[in-house]
């Protein structure tokens, strides 16, 4: 393990890593990530991994769309394949009300540029024959939505940011973090690292992390409860029928708005600071990342 370098990214989830990818990436080789366990051990184990494009902000809209770009280039600069699939999102309305929030979204989608389109409960039922449209008014299509794989995104990222230099710790425990003149000293189970920067990534362990220089993060872990589900052996449609074959529940943590937040945090009165980065998904995290990167490498001397 190294004793110095420039960063230190603690937690080895989607947004730790994407954030070393994007480190290295704008140029910075010497920086290292710790985590505590595996890589993926955290909430990215458990994510979905669904790529919703549409929400309703136009600055966090556009960091979708780098995404969505970002995630097609991975597997050809990394060999590893990180299960991109984009099969579409339909949303259902079976009330006027639930109606009346799609047609705002939709003009928010317009305005960020992403397709939407309306169905009718016979052209869902025409995408989707097991849906019963009964009650339905209709729908709203995403047709650019889809999925990722988060653990194989994960580590595509670390294959990326290894091959520019960076260096992984796995099963190494960050227990302090403390302030020096020049920079700060990143205590862990199997030694102490100096560097210049802190990026916390840690996930429902934020706020644990945030203590350690003094901070409160605002955020919480919230329980999410999931259904894990097999093809149905006796379906006879086309669309994959599931069946249910296990429940679990699993933490992620959200602030009370429920996007990210993330954003260099000045430290009591010195002009040192360091990051802590929270991301509300596998999809923010990515560029995210590619913007906290862009505001470090710019704003401390290119290496
Ligand atoms: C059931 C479920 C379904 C979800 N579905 C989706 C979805 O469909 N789409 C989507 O975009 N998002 C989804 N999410 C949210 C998504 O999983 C998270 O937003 C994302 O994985 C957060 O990544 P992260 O890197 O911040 O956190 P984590 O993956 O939790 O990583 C944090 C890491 O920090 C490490 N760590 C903590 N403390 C320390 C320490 N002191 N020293 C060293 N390492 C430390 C931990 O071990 C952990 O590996 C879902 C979440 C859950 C739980």
């Amino acid at each position: 393990m190294k004793s110095k370098t420039k960063v230190v990214v603690i937690g080895g989830g989607a947004v730790g890593v994407s954030m070393l990818y994007h480190l290295a990436k704008k140029g910075w080789s010497d920086v290292v990530l710790v985590e505590r366990k595996e890589l993926t051990s955290g909430s990215t184990w458990h994510a979905a991994g669904l790529l919703p494009l549409f929400n309703m902000s136009y600055s966090v809209g556009q960091l979708h769309k780098y995404a969505v770009n970002f995630y097609k280039t991975l597997e050809k600069e990394t060999g590893k394949n990180v299960g991109f699939s984009v099969v579409s999102n339909i949303r259902l309305a079976s009330t006027k009300d639930r109606m009346d929030e799609y047609h705002q979204y939709a003009g928010v989608a317009q305005t960020i540029g992403v397709d939407y389109k309306f169905l009718t409960p016979d052209q869902v039922k025409e995408i989707w024959p097991l849906c019963n449209t009964s009650d339905l008014i209709g729908a709203i299509q995403h047709p650019e939505d889809g999925y990722i794989q988060p653990a194989d995104l994960t580590q595509a990222l670390a294959t990326g940011a290894r091959n520019r230099g960076a260096e992984i710790y796995r099963n190494t425990t960050v227990v302090g973090i403390k302030q020096t003149k020049s920079g700060w000293v990143v205590e862990t189970d199997k030694g102490s690292i100096e560097c210049e920067h802190v990026v916390s990534c840690t996930g429902n362990f934020a706020r644990q992390t945030g203590k350690m220089v003094g901070l409160e993060i605002p955020v919480i872990p919230v329980e999410h409860q999931y259904i894990v589900t097999e093809p149905h052996p006796k379906s006879l449609y086309t669309v994959t029928a599931l069946h249910p074959v296990s429940q679990a529940n699993q933490y992620a943590s959200f602030t009370s708005c429920t996007v990210a937040v993330l954003g260099k945090l000045m430290v009591l009165d010195t002009e040192l600071v360091t990051c802590f980065c929270q991301t509300d998904c596998i999809f923010t995290c990515a560029s995210a990342e590619t913007f906290m990167a862009v505001l470090y490498t710019a704003e401390s001397k290119p290496c």
